[in-house]
């Protein structure tokens, strides 16, 4: 803790230099799992990167203080040697506390616990000013509103330096159950019907198309299913979401079920391997038959660490859609046939997430209603390459998103006007926090996450500031296979995301 104290107050230094000096500056820990564009000034920078130790356990309150950088899967081994598990543990193992929590993050306990926020009891910040304060949900806290809207505010409001996180008892083991859905509308039910069962702690769902798809729901569970244990972490074992769409196949002709008992972690980032199925789209970028011998050669490359990395220095980013869309159930149906009409992009990632109650809307979850499930549909893949189609298209999701009344996740690409974005967002609100609480030198949530765009004209072009060629930058680095072979050639330099260039914007 001394060690903390230290690290914070020099942390608390600099901001006060910077505010000093009127100098904006942002914040860098080291790593992104974002796919916007990051920026160099190192000498505008909060380096939260050394804020990567697990503190201290309370084991009967069952909480534990935490740092903003500590990683997902560096998290989950230290709970585990206690027997605890966080409420929510996103699937990718280098997502960050400090990025998950000012970030947008959710995973398949979300349906129980909300978004990765909601299982915070405190966090302290380092204002604008330098001042150190620690904020908590409780109603006589006047810190209440900074603890609420800084999650999901992207590190706008202040520098987040630790964290007091609840948590769960362990088990070794997921028992998961696969059930085959012939529509949109069984794998809501599906859902819905499992969200009522309260033996059940965790539900995702893969489509595979508008006709096929599958609903898992895991259990913690002490003993595993004789002779059916399944891991997807090592090499040999299968990537998660082909395994399914392997267990699919033997169920549909048959019963509606299969069960499989999965260890615990990997479980958790079952779907490190591959990053969902990133992995099967880079193997068509590179033209490169999709075998399980090639994804066993090209295994050191298809983890989450070594792909975002890839991503990110090939500028491919810029060129793929990976985006979360939040739709309320009711709307589940038309959303994914809009989305299959418009890029046919399979499969489809469901996580059911539960709203907060209004007056603890976290910054990201703004105009969702309260009792409302948001059902998150994440949608991956590659976007046309004409750069006004890509943006027009992208502008569509946008805008078909707030006409069924959900909502999506900032940690991508925003292309809304300030208009248009602050009619979601509750702009008074923000302000005014901003101002209370003294964070003027930090850049504001709409400048970091709209794409501008100058040149890309057309009916849904918008307020532009750069060329798009500056954007998707990178000419001959940006153009088939060249960019992909740059990404994976720098994210080969010892199969490390040393990301120490990405100053995240
Ligand atoms: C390909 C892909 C797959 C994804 N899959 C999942 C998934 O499976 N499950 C899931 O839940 N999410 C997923 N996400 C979303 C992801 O959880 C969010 O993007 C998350 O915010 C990433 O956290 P990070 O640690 O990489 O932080 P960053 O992306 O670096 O940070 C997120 C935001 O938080 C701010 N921030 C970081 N640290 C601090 C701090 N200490 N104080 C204040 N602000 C801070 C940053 O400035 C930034 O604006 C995915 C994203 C992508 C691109």
């Amino acid at each position: 803790m001394e060690a903390h104290k230290e690290e914070v107050s020099r942390i608390a230094e600099r901001v006060q230099a910077f505010q000093r000096s009127s100098t904006p500056f942002r914040i860098y820990h080291g790593s992104t799992l974002s796919t916007r564009e990051s920026v160099r000034q190192r000498d505008q920078i909060i380096d939260t990167s050394r804020l990567n130790h697990v503190i201290r356990f309370n084991k009967q309150e069952k909480t534990v203080l935490v740092e903003p950088n500590v990683s997902m899967d560096a998290l989950v081994d230290a709970t585990l040697r206690e027997g605890l598990l966080p409420k929510v543990v996103m699937e990718l193992p280098n997502i960050t506390v400090g990025g998950g929590f000012a970030g947008t993050s959710g995973e398949s306990s979300s349906f129980r616990f909300g978004l990765f926020d909601r299982s915070m009891r405190g966090i302290e910040v380092v204002l604008g000013n330098g001042e150190i304060v620690w904020a908590t949900g409780d109603r006589e806290d006047p810190h209440r509103d900074l603890f609420f809207a800084c999650a999901g505010s992207c590190g706008t409001l202040g520098v987040v330096t630790l964290l007091e996180m609840e948590l769960i008892d362990a088990q070794p083991y997921v028992e998961l159950e696969y059930r085959a859905v012939g529509s949109v509308k069984e794998a809501v039910a599906v859902l819905q019907e499992a969200e009522q069962d309260s033996s059940v702690d965790y539900i995702d769902g893969i489509l595979y198309s508008m006709k096929n798809g599958v609903i898992m729901i895991g259990k913690l569970q002490a003993e595993p299913i004789q002779d059916c244990v399944q891991s997807f972490d090592k090499p040999s074992d299968p990537w998660f979401y082909l395994d399914a769409e392997q267990i699919l196949k033997r169920i549909e002709n048959g019963e509606k079920s299969y069960k499989q008992s999965v260890p615990i972690k990997s479980y958790f980032f079952r779907y490190d391997r591959g990053v969902f199925w990133g992995g099967g789209i880079a193997f068509k970028y590179f033209c490169m038959p999709f075998s399980n011998l090639t994804r066993r050669l090209l295994d050191p490359y298809m983890y989450s660490r070594t792909m975002i990395h890839a991503l990110h220095r090939s500028g491919i980013s810029s060129q793929a859609i990976i985006q979360d869309l939040g739709v309320p159930y009711e709307s589940a149906e038309a959303f994914i046939k809009w989305t299959d009409e418009k890029t046919g992009f399979w499969p489809l990632w469901l996580c059911p997430v539960k709203p907060p109650p209004r007056d603890e809307c976290s910054f990201s979850m703004a105009n969702v209603g309260p009792d409302k499930t948001v059902l998150d549909v994440g949608i991956w893949g590659m976007g046309p390459k004409d750069s006004r189609r890509f943006v027009a298209l992208n502008r569509e999701f946008e805008a078909k998103v707030a006409e069924l009344g959900g909502i999506k996740c900032l940690y991508a690409h925003a292309y809304y006007t300030e208009d248009e974005f602050w009619r979601i967002y509750d702009e008074q609100k923000y302000t005014g926090l901003r101002r209370k609480y003294h964070a003027g030198s930090l850049p504001s949530i709409y400048d970091k996450v709209k794409v501008d765009l100058q040149g890309v004209a057309g009916p849904h072009s918008v307020r532009q500031q750069e060329t798009w060629g500056e954007w998707t930058s990178r000419s001959f680095w940006g153009t088939w296979p060249f960019g992909g072979l740059y990404g994976v050639a720098s994210a080969t330099k010892g199969l490390v995301v040393e990301s120490d260039f990405l100053l995240k914007k």
